[in-house]
């Protein structure tokens, strides 16, 4: 916070603007929206706007300094020396910022234009959400993902790059698949072109910079390359979309680049699609109460380093298509899983491991300190030592051999750098110290004058307090006046007089400081060997920094790898801990469960000391929709959650919460809860519902995997009804996808009579003297009742309540015999099917009508007839 007394002097009051009002404002309007953050001596100082919006978001005062337009300008400030905390939370507090820095020393500028001369000051860096490489600023089990998009026609370009780690991607989607793309990226920050609108609330850039030629140029320039081959065939919109990211990160670091890895073009169809409804649904990378924990990453995640926690997240959020794939990294976990001596002795060899991707951002994009070369260095001497150590087990699996080369080869820089730096090197330059004893004679002969320096005026002091009879004469230094003599001020008088040697230079209230010849050359060695040995370890640093650069894409690769190590001996452990197994895959498109258990659900019951009751599933293209009624309560929500968690898994190349699993490969999954489940997200629930049930709708194919929890219970009884019955039929005959649809309207149990690939479940229930027993356990055929009463019962609903609500169900249910029910009447609908096939051959009459026209010899007047005679077939009239 900045405490110190608001000087006025600076700004006066005046209608023309001080040269530094000038500057500011100059500076400021390069800003943009972000906050200015303006360098005054030791402090970044915000004015106006942005030091209101900062001390709100800080909690910091908020003062004044000067005045424009006869106004006070309201300021508030932070040290430079803690400036990344404040910069933490204005990120996160959803700010951008404009570092705004001195760009010469006060001595240049008074010597180019007098002792009243500005400072020159620019913007070094702007620090925004997707762009930021430090530890502190980071968390270091989540990636940190900057994208940018760019529409070419249809289709959309989307560069997403973490600059933290030099990850970078590049892919095309439709505009429908936009949102789920964006939902696997989870991104920090998006920039778009002016005039883009799929998105809410992108960062807005020129449309200059999304250009697909631009676009291409920048890699090329980028990368050094002279044909981008190497990446393999970009479209226009990748292009345009890796251009929009180039230049904004160019413009975020005014010109340094950060971090990039040579991009992974990626296909849509490579990983299972999920979007952002569902991911919330099934609380994937989040919990719907906010934050991590209880999510199914959490509940999984027992990677030991930051990398793998990163990789593990990503592999969670994109499930893969290809089964080869997911196999090789099923091998590994197994390799891991059946190994549990082995996989001990590497989770404990990763324990001693720094973030090396991370280090190696910072390295590249110019920020890097003497701790990151020393993290990459201790980084790789670790991974050297994991690779001796796999190397040498026998009938390692395939990707493990792929793996392993890529921690070799960087032993003669980790040697260098042994040798060059001390044990554990600080993150700041300033002081010096991180290279090694006996790595430089030079250096280290400038060490020692040093040390010989500050022992000479040891000696001094010493002789001068013999000399002078002073006991209490003391040498002494500060920043100000370097070395000084120091006597208290009794004994001034004395070494004031002439021929003593000493000359005066300050008097305190109880001491007197004095120079002397012998101790101004003394202190002259000191310094200029500090000086030159500051020099050397700069130059040295440089040296091994560059060594770094060099090798900048095989630290990287290293660094993935002992990522990959990383998740799947977790995974294996994770397996291991709860006795999860090994899916395996078909190709028609079936899921056959044994045992399945609600990870998440099952360990918070275990840490109330409950039991979860597993449950199979078996769906196949004959019997692909299973409808399950049941109590409230009963297990039917988690029922439908857990089976989609084991394909998201499976998929994922984990092992799955069950004794056995056997799927075809799923394309899409959908999860779709009933709105009054869903309150919390406080839209017009029954809107949003039906919004989602249209999208599976639309988008559920024959892969697909769909779980849908009460739907059409947003609305009244008969419209619920109505549209669920609608829904189920829609999905057994249209999308034809696996689906498990978890219903309290029991007259949908009638569908069973007409759809063929339906059929009935329930979860069990009974009632024990009066009492309700919840079973959890999946039975075959409809559920008898739905015990809502019994239910209400056991949430302590008043005894009087419950009894009269027995009364009204008694003679409800009396009503509904006599009718037929809610359902009366559905007997006799035509079958859905039908109703397609009569909208179908309404477009046939029409299609034959055209078919063998010869619109060449019609007259204008033909023409008009023929187009009212197809509207009326078309059934418009
Ligand atoms: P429904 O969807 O039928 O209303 P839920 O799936 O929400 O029921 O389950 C309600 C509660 O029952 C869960 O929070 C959990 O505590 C418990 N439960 C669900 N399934 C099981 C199971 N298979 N074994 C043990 N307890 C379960």
């Amino acid at each position: 916070m900045d405490s110190r007394p608001a000087k006025t002097a600076s700004l006066p009051g005046m209608s023309t603007p001080t040269p530094m009002m000038v500057q500011y404002l100059a500076l400021k309007a390069k800003a943009g929206d972000c906050l200015l953050f303006y360098r005054m001596g030791d402090f970044f100082e915000l004015f106006f706007d942005d030091a209101r919006a900062a001390a709100a978001t800080l909690d910091i005062a908020l003062t004044s300094r000067g005045e424009f337009d006869g106004k006070p300008i309201p300021m508030c400030g932070v040290p430079v020396h803690s400036a990344e905390g404040y910069l933490a939370r204005l990120i996160k507090g959803g700010h951008r910022v404009a570092i705004a820095e001195q760009t010469e020393s006060p001595e240049v500028a008074k010597a180019r234009g007098g002792s009243k001369t500005l400072v020159a000051r620019d913007i070094v860096r702007f620090v925004t959400a997707g762009t930021l490489t430090e530890d502190s600023l980071l968390d270091s089990w989540a990636s940190n993902m900057l994208v940018a998009l760019a529409p070419v026609g249809d289709a959309i370009g989307v560069a997403a790059a973490d600059i933290s780690t030099g990850y970078f991607e590049l892919v095309t989607v439709s505009s429908n698949a936009l949102e789920a793309e964006l939902a696997r990226l989870s991104a920090s920050e998006i920039v778009a072109p002016e005039g883009f609108a799929a998105v809410a609330e992108p960062i807005i850039r020129p449309r200059a910079d999304f250009d697909s030629a631009g676009g291409e140029v920048s890699l090329k320039q980028h990368f050094a390359l002279s044909t981008l081959d190497a990446i393999g065939p970009l479209s226009r919109a990748e292009l345009a979309a890796a251009g929009g990211l180039i230049a904004y990160l160019a413009h975020a670091g005014q010109g340094k680049m950060p971090f990039l890895k040579l991009p992974v073009r990626r296909e849509v169809s490579e990983h299972l699609l999920i979007d952002q409804a569902t991911r919330d649904s099934l609380e994937i990378n989040a919990a719907s109460k906010g934050g991590r924990s209880g999510s199914l990453l959490a509940e999984v995640d027992r990677t030991i380093t930051g990398a793998g926690a990163r990789q593990l997240a990503a592999d969670l959020a994109a499930p893969l298509m290809d089964k080869a794939r997911i196999e090789a990294r099923l091998s590994l976990v197994q390799w891991f899983h059946d190994a549990p001596l082995l996989r001990d002795a590497v989770r404990t060899a990763l324990r001693q491991l720094p973030d090396i991707a991370r280090a190696l951002g910072r390295v590249v994009a110019g920020r890097g300190s003497p701790r990151d070369v020393g993290q990459i260095r201790d980084g790789l001497d670790a991974a050297r030592a994991l690779r001796d150590r796999l190397g040498a087990v026998a009938d390692r699996p395939e990707m493990l051999d792929r793996l392993l080369p890529t921690l070799d080869g960087h032993g003669a820089m980790v040697n260098l750098f042994q040798r060059a730096l001390v044990a554990s090197p600080p993150t700041d330059t300033g002081q010096g110290g991180y290279i090694a004893e006996g790595y430089d004679a030079a250096l280290d002969s400038l060490r020692s004058a040093g040390r010989d320096g500050r022992q000479a005026i040891a000696q001094l002091e010493a002789r001068y307090r013999d000399a002078t009879g002073v006991a209490a004469l003391k040498i002494r230094h500060n920043a100000v006046l370097g070395y000084f003599v120091e006597v208290p001020a009794k004994h001034g008088d004395a070494l004031m007089a002439p021929g003593t040697g000493f000359t005066h230079r300050q008097t305190m209230a109880g001491a007197v400081r004095f120079n002397s010849p012998e101790l101004h050359e003394e202190a002259m060695r000191i310094m200029q060997a500090g000086g030159h040995a500051l020099a050397a370890e700069a130059a040295h640093l440089e040296e091994l920094v560059a060594h770094v650069l060099e090798r900048r894409d095989a630290i990287a690769a290293s660094a993935d790898t002992l990522a990959r190590i990383d998740v799947s001996s977790a995974l294996a452990e994770r397996a291991a801990e709860s006795n999860w197994c090994r899916p395996s895959f078909v190709d028609h498109p079936c899921l056959e469960i044994e045992g399945g258990r609600h990870p998440v659900v099952e360990s918070a019951l275990a840490k109330s000391g409950d039991r979860f009751i597993s449950n199979d599933c078996k769906l196949a293209p004959d019997s692909r929709l299973w409808l399950i009624s049941g109590p409230n309560m009963g297990g039917k929500s988690t029922f439908l959650r857990q089976n989609a968690l084991i394909v998201l898994l499976a998929q994922a190349g984990s092992y799955v919460p069950a004794t056995s699993a056997r799927l075809g490969l799923v394309d899409r999954l959908f999860s779709r809860v009933g709105a009054s489940d869903n309150l919390a997200r406080g839209r017009s629930t029954f809107m949003v519902e039906m919004v989602e049930t249209a999208a599976i709708m639309a988008q559920a194919t024959e892969r697909s995997f769909v779980i849908l929890d009460e739907v059409g219970r947003g609305t009244s009884t008969y419209d619920g009804l109505a549209i669920a019955w609608a829904v189920v039929e829609g999905i057994h005959e249209a999308n034809r996808c696996r689906c498990l649809f978890a219903t309290h309207y029991h007259e949908l149990t009638r569908l069973a009579d007409s759809l063929d690939a339906l059929s009935l479940h329930h979860v069990r229930a009974k009632e024990y003297k009066g009492d309700l027993v919840l079973l959890h356990e999946l039975a075959t055929g409809p559920a008898d009742r739905s015990y809502g009463i019994a239910v209400a019962k056991l949430a302590e609903l008043p005894p009087q309540v419950v009894a009269r609500a027995r009364t009204i169900l008694e003679k409800l249910e009396k009503g509904r015999a006599e009718t037929g029910g809610l359902a009366a009447g559905l007997g006799d609908l035509p079958l859905f099917s039908a109703a397609l096939d009569a909208a179908e051959a309404k477009v046939d009459v029409v299609r034959a009508k055209l078919t063998g026209l010869d619109i060449d010899a019609l007259s204008p007047r033909a023409a008009l007839d023929l187009l009212y005679e197809l509207k009326k077939a078309a059934g418009e009239e």
